[in-house]
C-alpha cells in the first residue's frame, strides 16, 4: 500500500525517534507527518500522547517496516 506521507523526512524522523525514544522526537515526527498530509488522527494523537513510547511502537513499525524489510535478511525472531 503506497503511503504518500511516508516521505524521506518522515522516515528519517521516525528512525530518529526509534533510536532515541525521546518524546520530543515523536512530537517532531507528528508535525512532519501532518505537514506531509497525514490526517490520521489516531496516529497523530498517538505520537503526541503523553504515554511513553516503546521501541517498536506500532507507528514506528508502520513507518519503518518497508525500509527494514528491504535489504535486511529476515533474521528477526
Ligand atoms: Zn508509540
Amino acid at each position: 500500500m503506497p503511503v504518500p506521507w511516508r516521505t524521506e523526512t518522515v522516515r528519517r524522523l521516525a528512525q530518529k525517534a526509534y533510536d532515541s525514544c525521546d518524546r520530543l522526537d515523536f512530537l517532531i515526527l507528528a508535525d512532519a507527518l501532518e505537514e506531509a498530509g497525514c490526517q490520521c488522527a489516531v496516529t497523530l494523537q498517538h505520537l503526541r500522547g503523553k504515554h511513553p513510547h516503546i521501541r517498536g511502537c506500532w507507528v514506528l513499525e508502520w513507518l519503518l517496516e518497508p525500509e527494514r524489510r528491504k535489504g535486511r535478511p529476515p533474521t528477526r525472531s
